[in-house]
């Protein structure tokens, strides 16, 4: 047994130490048999969510009407789920409604793919009513039971599935994805953020390329934001041979290749419910790429991007088949005069004083002026240096 099971047996024990069953579920008994580094443990119970916050003293409800307790115990959380069927399906979506049922197969019928429909007890015995050992041994992602049904009660499973399929680097069952090609309009039923979740985790996956295959195959891409018309575009992403490192390089490359212009990018990732701060980051590193396809890497731009998105856009190029140069872009930033203008010499009230105006819109600008110039030496960022420098700006200006 790995170490995080080892120290959740307590838990397991104690329920059962009250009578009910409890066993591994889901990912990590399907990542452990993997050899994969496992998350984080769930476990599923016979004990419904109130026999649960009577055996442990700190729980957390975190999802009690789907049946869920989170227990905090030596300093760790786990997530303690009680068996359940999903038995009222409404508009393709997840129940709201759930019920809680005392068998272990009831409750493992109801998840989505054989692999991950196991179940592991306290001595490390599989448990394994649908045949997922072998479909984990011959890498293949597979529903279980009927696919068309289960993805009728669900259809985010189909991007499960195609994510599967990316971060384990399996195929998938021909039944299955033929249940998705027949349905794949179901999934605009399903909330953005619900499909994006499982869309990055597809480009960040190892087996992307044939990921991206089956994405466009099964006709899914033509229910995501703004996929739709550009099923060309993304069969060139489907041919990079490169692992995506990170969310950033993702939705960069993946907007860099649909050929939307830089001024769009926010709208497209807004359609896909990103955060403003991921937005803002993605168009930097938009601008940055387009920038370094056509030039190196100068002061101004690595200055206004920053070291890390500067080495993403690297990356990228590399990911492109571009030749590559990580050496000078550390270079040209370890030798920056300044990393933002919070550290020039002087402030706007300093300029304001030795120039006895009034501020307005020039102050601003001269600002500006003043960082480029520091920026690429023209200026020491010195009190001094700048004044002079600001006098005779003016002196040539008037
Ligand atoms: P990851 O490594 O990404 O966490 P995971 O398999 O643990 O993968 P989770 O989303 O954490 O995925 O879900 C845990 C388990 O719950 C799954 O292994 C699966 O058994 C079940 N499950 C999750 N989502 C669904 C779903 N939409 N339909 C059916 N079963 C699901
Ligand atoms: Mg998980």
């Amino acid at each position: 047994l790995d170490h995080q099971f080892k120290q959740a047996l307590p838990i397991i024990d104690k329920i059962k130490e009250a009578g009910f069953e409890a066993y591994f579920v889901g990912g990590s008994v399907r990542d452990t048999l993997l050899k994969k580094t496992i998350n984080d443990v769930d476990i599923a119970t016979s004990a419904k969510p109130d026999e649960i916050k009577l055996i442990f003293q700190k729980t957390i409800d975190v999802g009690i009407e789907h049946g869920t307790v989170m227990v905090l115990w030596k300093d760790e959380t786990y997530e303690i789920t009680t068996f359940r069927t999903e038995s009222t399906y409404q508009d393709f979506r997840r129940p709201d409604n759930v019920e809680f049922v005392r068998s272990l197969k009831e409750d493992l019928k109801r998840r989505d793919f054989t692999i991950n429909a196991l179940a592991m007890d306290r001595d490390g015995k599989i448990i394994d009513y649908f045949d997922g050992q072998n479909d984990l041994e011959n890498k293949i992602i597979k529903a279980v039971g009927i696919p068309e049904e289960r993805f009728f009660e669900d259809a985010l499973r189909m991007m499960r599935g195609v994510r599967f399929v990316s971060q384990l680097d399996f195929d998938m069952d021909s039944e299955t994805e033929l249940a998705i090609q027949k349905n794949h309009s179901l999934l605009e039923k399903i909330a953005v953020e619900r499909i994006q979740v499982e869309f990055i985790k597809l480009l960040l996956g190892s087996g992307r390329k044939k990921a991206l295959a089956l994405f466009i195959r099964t006709n899914l891409f033509r229910y995501c934001p703004g996929l739709k018309l550009h099923k060309k575009e993304l069969e060139e992403l489907a041919k990079l041979d490169c692992v995506i490192e990170n969310r950033i390089i993702a939705w960069t490359l993946l907007i860099h290749h649909l050929n939307i212009p830089t001024e769009e990018a926010e709208l497209f990732l807004r359609e896909w419910k990103c955060s403003k701060k991921e937005i803002n980051l993605v168009k930097s590193a938009l601008f940055a790429l387009r920038h370094r396809l056509k030039n190196n890497f100068n002061r101004q731009v690595l200055y206004q991007v920053g070291l890390q998105i500067a080495l993403d856009v690297e990356t990228m190029m590399e990911c492109l088949g571009r030749s590559v140069d990580f050496e000078s872009i550390h270079s040209i930033y370890e030798e920056l005069p300044i990393y933002s203008k919070k550290e020039i010499k002087i402030n706007g009230n300093d300029l304001k004083e030795v120039l006895n105006r009034k501020p307005g819109k020039w102050l601003g600008d001269l600002m500006i002026e003043i960082e480029m110039a520091i920026l690429v030496g023209d200026i020491l960022n010195e009190k001094q240096a700048i004044f002079d420098w600001v006098s005779l700006y003016y002196e040539e200006k008037d």
